[in-house]
């Protein structure tokens, strides 16, 4: 199987010029699923993740399946005014604009050593935050993983000095 076969193009979604590369199809085949997580979850077993953090909301999906996988708490991190208790935030360059995310004040404890998940790094902005937030309350960054890697939008290059891995790359 290839797990290309299971991620569908979308031209102009959600805006003209984009083409928006679509999990849906993945996330509903059951072995596509497995066959991804097999491929995520890699070296990850043997590194003791305390926490995984899931950026809303495609990361959601997967980084919750890694959690269970690996015995470790998942930490949701939102868009403004998701999120009830007290928070931190982040800010991050969208193309047109800036935009933030946030984390609960208590999610991670100094140390926590931390996997990091999204569905796609496109530009990076996105898992910089993240990885900024995770940052702010002490957490051990191990790795950042994603589903794919757009390469031609350079995400690496923002998450300098961070482990990242996708097993799926256009
Ligand atoms: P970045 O901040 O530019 O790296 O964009 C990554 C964020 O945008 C992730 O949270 C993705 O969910 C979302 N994203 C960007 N491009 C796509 C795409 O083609 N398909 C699905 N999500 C995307």
């Amino acid at each position: 199987m290839t797990l290309n076969q299971y991620i569908r193009d979308v031209q102009d979604f959600p805006k003209p010029g984009v083409m928006f590369k679509d999990i849906t199809p993945l996330l509903g085949n059951p072995q596509a699923v497995k066959e991804c997580m097999a491929l995520l979850i890699n070296n990850l077993r043997d590194k003791k993740i305390d926490k995984v953090v899931g950026a809303e909301s495609r990361g959601f999906f997967f980084a919750t399946l890694l959690a269970y996988e690996l015995s470790a708490g998942f930490v949701p991190v939102r868009k403004p005014n998701k999120l009830p208790f007290d928070k931190i935030s982040a800010t991050y360059e969208l193309e047109y604009g800036t935009d933030v995310l946030e984390m609960h004040i208590d999610a991670i404890k100094p140390g926590d050593r931390i996997l990091i998940h999204d569905d796609v790094l496109a530009t990076g902005g996105t898992a910089k935050a993240v990885c900024e937030l995770v940052e702010q309350l002490g957490g051990i960054i191990v790795q950042c993983n994603f589903l794919m890697e757009l390469s031609f939008l350079n995400g690496r290059k923002k998450l300098n000095g961070y482990d990242v891995y996708a097993p799926l790359v256009y």
